[in-house]
């Protein structure tokens, strides 16, 4: 059974045996008997706001691109906004084949009400497989509504997606070429792989950051589609009567060379010294959570699971110990460095070099080096 050609059949248990979280709100243990019949096309949401793309639109281009390529369906990007076309030509360059495009001045600021009717008469239309969306603040806040009002299920900040075949156990049958959900779960201890093989489309966000957002083909040709814009009021109840738009302090996903302080830096008086090496380096500064929660630096500049999650040419790691949640969020840099007094400290792992002693002296070291050898 390929997707798209799925068979009728009733769902003996709502919660496959894989999953360990949610279906919409059509959920909650009642049999659904949702047919897949039909089901075809991987759909990303191209997140804009003022006319600009989000990263993970693009990043999740390329991962949609691998994924309708296994599939050998369409990938589809979903732009929705006012006056907004004029992007989609960056979208079939990052991978879509197809734009559908939303597009209506009421829509031109986001607010979940419409933008989630627009997607949603769409998918119940169109009956895409899969529909993917960024884990951004506004992507957690429209996917949830998307797949409650499909009555699907949504797997929330999924850090990889994969496609492959599930064998139901209880039911006696294998699904093949489901969305593999995977991502971490009971506090990153386990890496989950969760898989929807009933009440489609297949939902999940994904954090930015996480997929490699490759490079744009100006070549590529695709086709803009206009989607039929039908809200009432009911949808129009929220206005948006003015935006503040508050910067983040620090651009750590845009970094070529971050160095990154834990909870072995000590204070944040002692946090001077990551400064510092940074300022050097010119890079961009990090921290562990422990850092954060110790006080020594905000949360803007946590790497991680529940921070943001970097791809530098050099990470430096000075004082962390590299727990998997740490590590999550920074083992795809080119290359990475650790300072640590712990000789057994994991994150000496996933280093490609490791110092080994007390970052007070080795980090001094290390700017009185640089600035020499620079002067030179
Ligand atoms: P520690 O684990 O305390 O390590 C400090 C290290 O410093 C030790 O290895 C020690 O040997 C070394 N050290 C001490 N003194 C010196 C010195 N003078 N010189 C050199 N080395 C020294 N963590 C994150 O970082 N990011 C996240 O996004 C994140 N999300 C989480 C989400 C969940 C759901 C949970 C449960 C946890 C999360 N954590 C996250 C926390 C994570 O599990 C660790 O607790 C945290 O990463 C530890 O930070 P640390 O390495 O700075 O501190």
């Amino acid at each position: 059974m390929g997707v798209g050609t799925g068979e009728l059949r009733t769902v003996p248990t709502l919660t496959p045996a894989l999953s360990l979280e949610g279906r919409g709100s059509g959920g909650g243990g009642r049999l659904l008997g949702v047919v897949m019949k039909g089901h075809d096309g991987v759909w990303v949401f191209a997140e804009q706001e003022d006319g600009k793309l989000a990263d993970v639109a693009l990043e999740l281009l390329s991962k949609g691109r691998e994924l309708a390529d296994t599939l050998e369906t369409k990938l589809s990007a979903v732009l929705v906004g006012h006056k907004v076309e004029g992007l989609a030509g960056s979208l079939i360059a990052h991978g879509a084949d197809e734009v559908l495009l939303g597009d209506d001045e009421r829509l031109v600021d986001y607010t979940v009400g419409p933008y989630a009717r627009v997607i949603v008469d769409a998918a119940r239309e169109r009956k895409p497989a899969i529909v993917v969306f960024g884990a951004t603040t506004l992507g957690r806040d429209l996917a949830p509504h998307v797949a409650s009002a499909l009555t699907c299920g949504l797997t929330a900040d999924c850090t990889d997606l994969q496609i492959g075949d599930f064998k139901d156990n209880v039911a006696k049958k294998t699904y093949e070429k489901l969305l593999y959900q995977i991502r971490p779960a009971f506090g990153g201890n386990v890496i989950a792989t969760i898989v929807n093989p009933t009440g489609w489309p297949q939902m999940a966000t994904v954090r930015e950051g996480v997929m490699k957002m490759g490079d744009p083909d100006a070549k590529r040709k695709g086709a803009v589609t206009s989607l039929d814009v039908v809200l009432d009021e009911a949808d129009l109840m929220t206005k948006v009567i003015r935006k503040e738009r508050v910067e983040k302090s620090v651009d750590l996903k845009g970094a070529q060379v971050i160095v990154s302080g834990g909870a072995g830096v000590g204070s944040r008086e002692n946090f001077k010294l990551i400064h510092e090496l940074a300022h050097t380096l010119g890079a961009a500064v990090g921290a562990s959570r422990a850092a954060v929660d110790g006080g020594f630096i905000d949360h803007d500049h946590q790497v991680g699971q529940t921070g943001t999650t970097v791809r530098p040419r050099l990470y430096i790691a000075c004082g962390i110990s590299g727990a998997i949640q740490h590590r999550a969020g920074m083992s795809e840099s080119g290359k990475i460095v650790a300072i640590n007094s712990d000789p057994a400290a994991p994150i000496f792992e996933v280093a490609h070099y490791g110092i080994v002693g007390d970052l007070n002296d080795v980090i001094p070291r290390l700017i009185e080096i640089y600035r020499k050898k620079s002067a030179h």
